[in-house]
Formats: C-alpha cells, sequence, structure tokens
C-alpha cells in the first residue's frame, strides 16, 4: 500500500492525500476510514474532513464509486489491477488527537486521513512526503528515506502520530534498554536537563510495576501552544501532548503538569496500548467499541499516572495531595455521581463521554475510575500487609494476558484482585463499580487504613491529608503505598 501525503493549502489547512492500492484481483474493492480513534472513545466520524474525492486506474481514467457507508467506499475495478485515490483533508484542529498543517508545520494523526482496503489491512504501508526540503519528521514509524516513513499494517500506521517541520528541537536519551526521544514543536521554558532526569525517574518506576519497557524506542510529541491547552493521547510507542501555560499557572506549576499527562500517557503504553480489554481487540474502526472497563483503562492509568510521580520522588506528598484533591473536587461536584456507576458511564463514552452532558447523568471514568482504583490498591496493601499492590495485578495482566495475546475482562481483573487481596471483591464491585454514591465513603474507609485522611472545608470542599498521629502499622502500609518512608 503506498500513499503519498503533500500540503495542499496552508492557509485553508488542507492536506492533499493520494493512495495507491495495487494488486487488486476483484472486481470491486471497498475502502474505510475511521470513524474513531483509539484515547478517545466517541465516533468522530473524520470522513466529513474529507474533500475533492476522486479515484483513478492506472492509466490515469477516472472510475466509478459510491458510498457504502458514511465512511466506506466502493470502487469499481474489473479488469483493473491498481488504483489511484485521491482527496484532501481538513486538518486545522491542533490539540493531541488530531491533524494541524499551516505554513509553520504538519501534524498528522492518521488514523483520521488515511485508509485501509477491506480485507488487506494488515499490508505494509509505505508513506511518502512531498515536504520544503529542510523538514524532519518526528513519529515512532520507520524512517525508511528521507520524508520517506513505512508502517507494518494499517493498525500501526493509524496508531503512528507526527510532527514535521524545520524547527523540531529533538532530545534523546536512554532508560533500561530504550532509547527515548523529547521532541518539542513550538517554544517552551523547560529545562530539559530537568526534563529527561525526572522522566528517566518515573519511566524506571512505571517498568518495576510492569517487568520491562517493550519498545526499542519511544517519543514524547510536545505541541506546545502560546494558549493555553492540556492534552495528551497515547500510542503504541509514543505520546502527542499538546501544552499552553495559563495565565494562572507559574512556570513550576506548569512544568509539573506537563510530567503528570506524561507520566499517565506513558502508563498507558502498557494499560490499553498493550494491556486491552477484549471489547477491543482488535480495535474495530468502523463503529463503537463498547467497554464497561474504562475504570481500568483510564481509571487506573489516571491513579498510576500521579502515584508513580511520588512513588519515584520527582512529587512530594504535599504535590501529590495537591493533584488528588483537585481530582476530588472533580468527585463531590458532579452530582452524576449519585445516579450513574463508573461502569455504566464508561459504556456510554460513546454517547456523552467528552461532554460535559445532562447535569446529573453520569460520571468520569479518569475521576471515579481513580478513585476506585485507590480503594483497590490500599485494600490489597492492607490485606497482604503490604506485601503485594495493586502493581502485582497489573504485572499479571501484561505478563500472563498482553504477552500470551490474550485481552482481559471484567472477570479476569476481578480475580486477579482477590488473588492478591486475599479476599471477595463482590462487594467491591457491586458498590463502587456497578454501584452509586459509594466510592467517597470507600475511599475514606481506605485512606485510614494507610492514616490518610479527607478533611472538609466550609466550602465543603474535601483536601486529603495525613493524619498528625498514627499507628505503626499505618505508618508502615503508608511506606508500602506511597513509596515515603517516616
Ligand atoms: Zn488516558
Amino acid at each position: 500500500m503506498h500513499y503519498q501525503i503533500s500540503i495542499a493549502d496552508t492557509q485553508n489547512h488542507f492536506l492533499q492525500l493520494t493512495y495507491t492500492i495495487p494488486h487488486i484481483h476483484q472486481d470491486s474493492i471497498e475502502v474505510q476510514l475511521p470513524a474513531w480513534r483509539p484515547g478517545r472513545y466517541e465516533l468522530q466520524n473524520f470522513a466529513k474532513n474529507v474533500r475533492c474525492f476522486n479515484v483513478f486506474d492506472e492509466k490515469g481514467n477516472a472510475i466509478a464509486y459510491r458510498k457504502l457507508t458514511k465512511d466506506r467506499w466502493q470502487i469499481d475495478t474489473k479488469g483493473i489491477s491498481s488504483v489511484k485515490i485521491s482527496y484532501q483533508y481538513y486538518s486545522n484542529q491542533p490539540d493531541a488527537g488530531a491533524c494541524f498543517v499551516d505554513e509553520n508545520y504538519l501534524y498528522i494523526n492518521p488514523v483520521h486521513c488515511f485508509m485501509y482496503t477491506e480485507g488487506r489491512a494488515d499490508e505494509g504501508y509505505t508513506l511518502d512526503f512531498l515536504l520544503p526540503d529542510d523538514y524532519q519528521i518526528a513519529t515512532q514509524m520507520k524512517q525508511a528515506g528521507k520524508h520517506q516513513l513505512e508502517a507494518p499494517n494499517f493498525d500501526y500506521l493509524a496508531d503512528s502520530p507526527l510532527f514535521a517541520s524545520n524547527a523540531l528541537q529533538h532530545h534523546t536519551f536512554t532508560v533500561e534498554q530504550t532509547q527515548m526521544h523529547i521532541w518539542f514543536q513550538g517554544e517552551h521554558p523547560f529545562d530539559i536537563e530537568r526534563l529527561v532526569k525526572d522522566t528517566t525517574d518515573y519511566t524506571l518506576k512505571q517498568i518495576e510495576v510492569f517487568g520491562d519497557l517493550p519498545c526499542s524506542d519511544y517519543h514524547f510529541l510536545y505541541l506546545m501552544h502560546k494558549t493555553p491547552a492540556r492534552h495528551g493521547v497515547e500510542h503504541l510507542d509514543s505520546t502527542v501532548i499538546a501544552m499552553g501555560q495559563t495565565l494562572e499557572q507559574t512556570t513550576e506549576e506548569y512544568y509539573h503538569d506537563l510530567l503528570a499527562i506524561s507520566s499517565h500517557e506513558l502508563f498507558h503504553l502498557w494499560n490499553i496500548k498493550r494491556i486491552r480489554p477484549n471489547d477491543m481487540l482488535p480495535y474495530d474502526f468502523t463503529k463503537e467499541n463498547y467497554s464497561t472497563l474504562g475504570y481500568v483503562y483510564e481509571g487506573v492509568t489516571t491513579y498510576y499516572g500521579d502515584l508513580m510521580l511520588l512513588q519515584s520522588g520527582v512529587w512530594n506528598w504535599e504535590q501529590y495531595a495537591a493533584s488528588f484533591t483537585g481530582d476530588l473536587k472533580r468527585h463531590t461536584s458532579n452530582p452524576g455521581r449519585f445516579n450513574y456507576s463508573v461502569a455504566e458511564s464508561s459504556w456510554d463514552t460513546w454517547l456523552d463521554g467528552y461532554v460535559p452532558g445532562v447535569t446529573g447523568r453520569k460520571v468520569s471514568i479518569y475521576i471515579e475510575g481513580m478513585i476506585a482504583a485507590v480503594i483497590a490498591d490500599i485494600t490489597i496493601i492492607k490485606n497482604s500487609n503490604g506485601k503485594y499492590s495493586l502493581h502485582n495485578v497489573l504485572h499479571d495482566l501484561y505478563q500472563q494476558y498482553y504477552k500470551h495475546n490474550k485481552g482481559y475482562d471484567e472477570t479476569i481483573y476481578r480475580e486477579l484482585l482477590e488473588k492478591y487481596a486475599g479476599e471477595s471483591f463482590e462487594s467491591y464491585f457491586q458498590s463502587f463499580i456497578w454501584g452509586k454514591g459509594k466510592l467517597q465513603k470507600g475511599l475514606e474507609t481506605a485512606l485510614d487504613e494507610v492514616g490518610c485522611a479527607l478533611r472538609e472545608d466550609i466550602n465543603a470542599n474535601l483536601t486529603l491529608i495525613k493524619l498528625d498521629e498514627t499507628s505503626a502499622l499505618q505508618k508502615q502500609l503508608f511506606a508500602k503505598w506511597t513509596n515515603i518512608a517516616e
């Protein structure tokens, strides 16, 4: 499969794409553009950004086609062995999960604008870019030549965002066997030496959880904005993080916000890009991939993003508690917590997961999933007297499921929790995963085991605090939970 990509119009933000499909042996073929992208579990209908769609045979004659769905085309190929599909894609959304082109840079998430041919998604892709000579490309894809990339199949291509410009800033370092890359498109105020050290520290802590870092190269693609932005999207061997400082933020707070989002996205390298619910194995790009397990792939990741910064010493307890307190505020200010469970809210991300939605209808797989993860972690730590934690559950999901090409489901997750907690998690799933309004009480009970509590202020906001007087056991369990020795 071959793609040629060029910039059609920087002012109006259009890419020009030409998809060549060789070796056709049927009377008709079907090509599909994805309807959604992994990481955001809602339909986005990328075909609405396509214009000037035309199909030609090898001699350049236009050939007939028709649409079968909003984003699937059937092309008549009787007597034709190769076709070229030419179209333009509107690229004017510089968030961490989309496409953007202007006179300064090109930024593509291929899942938006590249197609696959039905029955041939496993074939390799070669991408040739027509770019200014001094442009460099940053991506997890193999660089086969100057401005030429290769992907082994459509899934990998769809999962491989790229930046191209003549102003990319590139820094590399190694963590264990992996070459780490930090790329910046746009200006930033950060101290690179410090960023490399902190990134190394939290990465090593994450490796400790799972046992290994399964990629030869990993890329942090930072897209820096002059206006406020805060968005990250995970990929197999990379992440895109779009950041812009708010007026209220000091540069120090901005830096730690960058670390928080980066640690979260790196954790997804294992939890969702490799450890995957059966519901999304493989991804079906044509329609909704419903799952109730958002509390694992986003909730556990939200919890661990911060926890890894704390356990690696990149953050101190005060920084961790402040971030936790911010999450609690989102929980207590959402009346939906009394009306809908986190598992049901996960299913419904396809309906209204990324908009505020009707007041009091639903909760967040990120926030309520994070609270459920804290409760599970501390329960395991307490029951095993500090021998085990939620780390062991994640380690098993990675080593015993992902590495054996298996996904997981609720039963598998629950059995692993029970294995390390040494007790039934029936009431946990009833109350915190499928239940409503019970998370705060469950969290308070769990935090008490590690000598912590939620303090309510006059505005009814909850703050995570460490109690002054704690028992020897509470001190020991707190040390296990946080990796902070007394
Ligand atoms: Zn996430």
